[in-house]
Parts: structure tokens; C-alpha cells; sequence
């Protein structure tokens, strides 16, 4: 991995090649890769190839990231999704990794370009980075320029009549997004793409050429020292093109009954879009206008509203972020500050490894740990297991789904436990504990989602698949399952855990 060197090391190396400058320099632009992986729909990338000769480069900061460095799973993801938009670069894209605001200005004089380009990112500690290398490119005499590539409106764009962010989702989406108008149509791939052939140099003890392509990437150390991602591996497939695919199936095949079928967790009917969206391999602007082209084709009206709608909920967890930089940590709501929350190891441990006695629960944490992913429903079915009847920290859920999620986004993580907790701006009442059992008759009545994560279950009936707790002792004997032995006993009571929640909070109230 490459380490940073403190500027005054750096200093020589510089000034003895800002004399040689190339020939190209001047119309070159360096383009900073960040959450838009793609060249396609891709501002940052299209205003700087229609200047002259791109420089493309990838820095994982993990500096900066500090406390919301990526995951295990995200940063496998990434792997996959750097080598794809390497080769679409032809193995051009520069990968470097350690404190940007160090790294770039020192690059972008290195190699004499005119320009960095970016497509802007809404994380607290990125606007924090962002405005401050701005600052220092701009003193170097470089032009900065950044764009929106992954929201379908701005933050700042969508506000109340009295300039205020909304703190609501239904008005958000209706009122403001309407407000703010259509998204714009998303742009092609540049028409033509000239990168500019690094000198042979070195930068900061490494020869440029050597942090180019799959030796760039293969430094940063991504993928897991122990082989946990074979599953993961079966099930994805990162970059631009598999997101065009997955999409496209999507449209096909899912959204023809997204509003009804996206509840139930062994139906094809959601998109598997998130991580493409988070890591920008796609641009929700594509989605969007590619959804309502397919939509009107075949006279989905209904569908595509809830869809859209729920591409709507990733904007407002982007609004909710950036007007509240302090979401992954506080409660909005302040009285939360004092929720008495149990400590419980044990309990925390069989909710993450899927070992709760409540199959739906049991299944969904499995789904996440083998795939990296878990249905939106059944994320709701084990936030609120986990917050309510487990009465543990949401910290500890937004943890563990931040190291495990393909898709763990900042903005959207942060909000949506918020949101299960009951703390958040648009909170789902403290009072709504979802029912595992109930959720799970209502939506995997025949436990097809179950079966193929809990497969120990599998010879249950499905009248006692949901609940096997409350199986007749001569049911568990026929499917050869001995409680405790081969499935666990429940870690806690449903009735009583949701009465004690459902207490603490009044305690809260008072
Ligand atoms: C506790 C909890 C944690 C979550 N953490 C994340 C996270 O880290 N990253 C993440 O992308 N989503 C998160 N979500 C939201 C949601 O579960 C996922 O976006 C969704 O399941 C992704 O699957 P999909 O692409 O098939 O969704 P689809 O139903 O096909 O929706 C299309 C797109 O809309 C967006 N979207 C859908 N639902 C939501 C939502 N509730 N909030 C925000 N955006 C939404 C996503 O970008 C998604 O890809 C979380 C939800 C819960 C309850």
C-alpha cells in the first residue's frame, strides 16, 4: 500500500519536474474517481475529455474516513468495480491510496495538469475534504470544477417554501422534488476519451506506471485475507455494464408488479440496484428516465410511482445527511439522546450471526452475511428485532450492516436505522415492533426465502417454519429437528421483550 509522505518530503520531487513540463500539460485534466464509477452519465469525466488529455485516478482515503472507512464488504465490492472501470480505461487509471488533501494537489503539480475535475460526494467528512483541497488546487493556480453525478437533485434544490430542508418524507418527495422539476436526462460515454501516457516517473517511491491498472488496485489490499466472498462472488457481478444488465432485467421482469411484490423477500420483484447506485457503476438519473421509458412502454403507471418513489427515499436520506452532518451518530430527535438501551453480547452476537430462534430474522442476517445484501423488508423486520425486543444501541445495527452491506451508503444507513429506531426525522413511531412471526406468514408464507437460508428448517411444515418455537413437540420429531440442538431456542420473548420496549420509551416521554 502506499504510504504519504509528509509535504516537505515531497518538495524536491515536485519542483524538479514542474520544469519539465509536458507537452500535453496543458490541456490535461486529472479526473478523481469517487462514487461514479463509470463512464457513461458521467459530468466530471465528459467536461474534461471535451478539454483535451485525462489523467483518471482512484485514492482511497481511508484517512479522511476515519470512523466511516469502507467496510469488508463494500471495499470487495470496490475491488471488483475499479478492475471493471480500469479495463473500460485500458488499464490507464492511476489507484492510489492514503490522505487526498496531500495526495492530489502534489499529483496535479507533478504531472502539470491544468485542471481537476470531480463529481461531488455528500458525506460530511468529504464536503469537509473537498472544500479544503478545493482551496489548496486553486492556489496552485489549477482549475477545480465539480458536478452532480449520483443525486437527482441537490440538496440545497429541494427546500420548503421557507428555505428550510423538509424533515418529511411525503412532502419532500411530492412537494420539493416536484418544485425542483425533472431530472435532467442523463448524457452517454464521451464521444472520445485520450489519456494522457504518464511519464516514467516516480510518485512518492512508486513508479507511476506500477499504480496504473490491476497492480494499482491489487496494492490497495481490498479483497478479504480469509475466502468469505465465494458467495458473494456467485451472486454479483460489479461495474458499469453488469448495473445496464441488472437494470434492464429489472425492467423486464421485476417492476411489472414492484408495488405488491417488492414486499415479499423470494420475489424477483426489486432491483438489486443499491450498490451499483451507491458506488455510481449507474446513475440514478439513468434509472430513473430508463424506468420511465420501459414504464410507459407497457403501461406500468402504478409500479413505476412506487419505484420512482423509493428513488425518492434515497434523496431524501441524501437531504437528511447533508442538513444534518451529525445523522450516523445522534438521534434527530434529541430525547433519544437518554433511551435506556440494554447491553447484551450475547443477544447482539446471535442477531448478527443469524442465531436468534426467529427464522425471518435468522434468514435475513444470513442473506446479509452470505451475499451482502438483505431485502428492504426483511432490513425492517431485523432493525426493529434489534432496536425493540433485543433493545440494543442502533449503533450496533448501523455497525454491522456498515461492515457487511454491498450497498452500505452513509446517507442511507444512517437515515433508515434512524428511521427503525424511531429517532429520526421521519420516523416510523416508536410503538410500530414489527412481529417476525406475523411479517413472516404475511411475506415468505411458504417460506421459500427461509428454506434457502435457514436450510436446517427446511423439513418443517410451512404452518411451523415461522415459528418453530410453537411447533408440537412430535412436529420437530418427524422433521428431525431438535431445538437448542439444531436451531436455536428463541433468544427472547416476543410479548414480553415488545412490552418492556414499549415502556422504556414512555420512560422516555415522561
Ligand atoms: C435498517 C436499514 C438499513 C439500510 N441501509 C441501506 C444502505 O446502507 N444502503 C442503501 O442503499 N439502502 C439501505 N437501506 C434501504 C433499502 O433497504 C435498500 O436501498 C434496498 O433494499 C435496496 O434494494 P433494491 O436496490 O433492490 O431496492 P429497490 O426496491 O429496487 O429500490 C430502488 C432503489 O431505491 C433506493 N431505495 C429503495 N428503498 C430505499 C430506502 N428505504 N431508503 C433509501 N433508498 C432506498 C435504493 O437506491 C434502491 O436501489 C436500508 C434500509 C433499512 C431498513
Amino acid at each position: 500500500m502506499l504510504h504519504v509522505e509528509k509535504p516537505s518530503e515531497l518538495h524536491t520531487k515536485r519542483s524538479l519536474l514542474i520544469n519539465s513540463p509536458n507537452s500535453e500539460s496543458s490541456a490535461t485534466s486529472l479526473v478523481w474517481f469517487r462514487q461514479d464509477l463509470r463512464l457513461s452519465d458521467n459530468p466530471a469525466l465528459q467536461a474534461a475529455c471535451q478539454q483535451g488529455h485525462i489523467i483518471p485516478v482512484y485514492i482511497l482515503d481511508d484517512v479522511h474516513a476515519a470512523d466511516w472507512r469502507m467496510g469488508g464488504a463494500s471495499r470487495w465490492w470496490l475491488h471488483h468495480s475499479l478492475q471493471t472501470l480500469s479495463d473500460s480505461l485500458n488499464h490507464k487509471l492511476l489507484v492510489l491510496s492514503g490522505d487526498a488533501l496531500e495526495i492530489l494537489p502534489v499529483l496535479a503539480r507533478q504531472l502539470g495538469v491544468a485542471q481537476v475535475v470531480w463529481n461531488r460526494c455528500y458525506e460530511p467528512w468529504r464536503i469537509k475534504r473537498d472544500s479544503q483541497l478545493k482551496t489548496a488546487l486553486q492556489d496552485q493556480g489549477i482549475t477545480v470544477r465539480s458536478f452532480n453525478a449520483s443525486l437527482l437533485w441537490e440538496p440545497w434544490q429541494v427546500l420548503k417554501e421557507d428555505n428550510t430542508p423538509y424533515k418529511v418524507f411525503t412532502p419532500f418527495y411530492r412537494k420539493g422534488c416536484k418544485r425542483a422539476g425533472e431530472p435532467p436526462q442523463p448524457s452517454g460515454k464521451p464521444a472520445s476519451m485520450n489519456c494522457r501516457t504518464l511519464p516514467d516517473e516516480e510518485f512518492l517511491g512508486h513508479r507511476l506506471a506500477d499504480l496504473q491498472g490491476p497492480d494499482g488496485i491489487a496494492a490497495l489490499s481490498l479483497l478479504p485475507s480469509i475466502p468469505w466472498d465465494s458467495t458473494m462472488r456467485e451472486t454479483w457481478q460489479p461495474g458499469e455494464d453488469a448495473a445496464q444488465t441488472r437494470l434492464s432485467e429489472f425492467l423486464e421482469t421485476g417492476l411489472d408488479d414492484y408495488k405488491e411484490g417488492r414486499n415479499f423477500p423470494a420475489r424477483p420483484n426489486v432491483s438489486r440496484l443499491s450498490p451499483y447506485l451507491h458506488f455510481g457503476e449507474i446513475s440514478p438519473r439513468q434509472v430513473w428516465h430508463q424506468a420511465c421509458a420501459s414504464a410507459l412502454a407497457q403501461n406500468q403507471d402504478k409500479q413505476l410511482d412506487t419505484f420512482l418513489s423509493e428513488l425518492g427515499w434515497r434523496e431524501f436520506s441524501y437531504s437528511l445527511l447533508y442538513h444534518n452532518p451529525d445523522l450516523p451518530e445522534q438521534p434527530i430527535q434529541q430525547k433519544f439522546a437518554n433511551f435506556p438501551w440494554q447491553q447484551d453480547k450475547e443477544a447482539l452476537r446471535a442477531w448478527q450471526r443469524g442465531q436468534t430462534g426467529y427464522p425471518l430474522v435468522d434468514a435475513g442476517m444470513r442473506e446479509l452475511w452470505q451475499t451482502g445484501y438483505m431485502h428492504n423488508r426483511v432490513r425492517m423486520v431485523v432493525g426493529s428485532f434489534l432496536v425493540k425486543n433485543l433493545r440494543q444501541h442502533w449503533h450496533h445495527g448501523e455497525a454491522w450492516f456498515w461492515d457487511c452491506l454491498v450497498d452500505a451508503d452513509l446517507a442511507s444507513n444512517s437515515t433508515s436505522w434512524q428511521w427503525i429506531a424511531g429517532c429520526g426525522a421521519d420516523a416510523a413511531p416508536y410503538f410500530r415492533v414489527f412481529n417476525p412471526v406475523t411479517q413472516s406468514e404475511k411475506f415468505d408464507r411458504q417460506a421459500e426465502y427461509i428454506r434457502r437460508f435457514v436450510p436446517e428448517l427446511a423439513t418443517l411444515p410451512d404452518k411451523y417454519i415461522h415459528a418453530p418455537f410453537a411447533a408440537p413437540a412430535n412436529v420437530l420429531q418427524q422433521a428431525g429437528i431438535v431445538l437448542g440442538r439444531d436451531y436455536p431456542e428463541p433468544v427472547v420473548d416476543l410479548k414480553t421483550s415488545r412490552e418492556d420496549a414499549l415502556a422504556a420509551f414512555k420512560s422516555l416521554s415522561a
